[in-house]
């Protein structure tokens, strides 16, 4: 019988009627013969709204305390989903990441996850009970609860599916998978229908919130089959593996900032949570720090062969739409681009009609 973890993400849950929804979707995969892990992530907005309720109350104060403030988003929603299940038949339990229990470090609001113990979900295998697990959550070595960073329910569902051994694992979202680019912003999207595990790591790592980057890294590591689908329809989704494909696909990261230090003419890019952080530590030094920017980047195998795609004909090619590009740099698999927030969806945009005009021509 095969395992199949089953991620939700917080619009999958956002309401009581999208529970049972999620639910029905859980029940008619096991009635197929299989056996099914839930993972659920908060209510959409619920953790914005708990880290929020942190900061109003006091700001400085020990990181553990904030984990455990936006952990509880996650315990809400494992439990109503159990609940959902009770409700139309099925037996099921929640289970919290103290209560596996997931293993890890100490680092507070990005822990990363060290071990699953995947005990207690063997034995709801056994007594016909389905697990649904709160995702982003785990518990380091001291007992203090701890977070995996924003999007970590995905790297919670891959871990799950690692620790079972030849589970394959369905992240279930809000758009049908995995596309040329961000479709809320780039009308022009197509969904791409098979990525590699390299090609999703980076583009992950660049902004593409779809998955958390983590947990590409930690499918490819452990060889999880993984597919994007979207929890409001059958559509098949996007299917991560290893096969490398000649897709490309425009990633945006609106979430840093450049900062420059005195007598150093590096400008280095921060994630913007990190801002504070580095002003307490560096304070002295720090000459400016703009926010005002966003990482538009182009991810994808044909970089290698496509002309188009030589930077001084992509910067001449945004400066001639308007877009100043304020620095540039490379990845494996990407080039990217330094912009403007207020220009970064023309960049998205422009980028992604000159990376797929190739693609139709391939
Ligand atoms: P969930 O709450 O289900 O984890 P997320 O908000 O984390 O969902 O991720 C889904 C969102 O990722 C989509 O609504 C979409 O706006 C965004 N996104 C960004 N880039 C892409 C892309 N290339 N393909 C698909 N979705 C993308
Ligand atoms: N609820 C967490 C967040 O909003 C984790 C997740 O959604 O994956 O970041
Ligand atoms: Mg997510």
């Amino acid at each position: 019988m095969s395992i199949i973890v089953q991620k939700y993400g917080g619009t999958s849950v956002a309401t009581p009627e999208r529970i049972r929804c999620v639910a029905q979707r859980v029940i008619a995969t096991k009635r197929a013969g299989h056996q099914v892990v839930v993972v659920v992530s908060a209510m959409a907005t619920e953790t914005d709204r708990l880290l929020q309720l942190a900061k109003a109350v006091a700001s400085g104060g020990h990181p553990s305390e904030v984990d455990v403030v936006a952990s509880t988003g996650e315990m809400v929603a494992a439990a109503l989903t159990a609940l959902a299940l009770q409700a139309a038949g099925e037996k099921a339990r929640s289970l919290l990441g103290f209560q596996l229990p997931i293993l890890t470090d100490t680092s507070y609001a990005g822990a990363r996850i060290l071990s699953v113990n995947s005990a207690p979900i063997l034995a709801c295998f056994e007594s016909g009970v389905i697990p649904v697990i709160a995702g982003f959550q785990g518990v380091d070595e001291k007992g203090q609860i701890t977070t995996l960073g924003r999007g970590g329910s995905d790297t919670t569902a891959v871990a799950i599916a690692a620790s079972l051994g030849g589970a394959s694992c369905e992240i279930y979202t809000d758009v049908d998978g995995v596309y040329s680019a961000d479709p809320r912003i780039c009308p022009k999207a197509v969904l791409l229908p098979e990525v590699s595990y390299r090609f999703m790591r980076e583009a992950a790592g660049l902004g593409t919130k779809v998955m958390h980057d983590r947990s590409v890294s930690m499918g490819m590591r452990y060889q999880v089959p993984i597919t994007v689908r979207n929890s409001f329809n059958d559509s098949h989704g996007t299917a991560i593996g290893n096969k490398e494909t000649s897709v490309s696909c425009i990633a945006l990261d609106s979430n840093i900032a450049r900062v420059s230090f005195f007598g150093s003419e590096r400008i280095a890019l921060i994630p913007k949570s990190s801002i504070s952080g580095l002003a307490d530590d560096y304070k002295q030094q720090i000459l400016f720090v703009d926010d005002e920017v966003a990482k538009v980047s182009v991810v994808g195998g044909p970089l290698t062969i496509n002309p188009a795609y030589h930077l001084p004909t992509m910067v001449g090619n945004l400066n001639d739409h308007d877009v100043p590009c304020l620095a540039t740099s490379a990845g494996p698999l990407s080039l990217s681009f330094l912009v403007p927030k207020t220009s970064a969806t023309d960049a998205v945009q422009l980028l992604h009609s000159l990376s797929h005009s190739h693609q139709e021509a391939i």
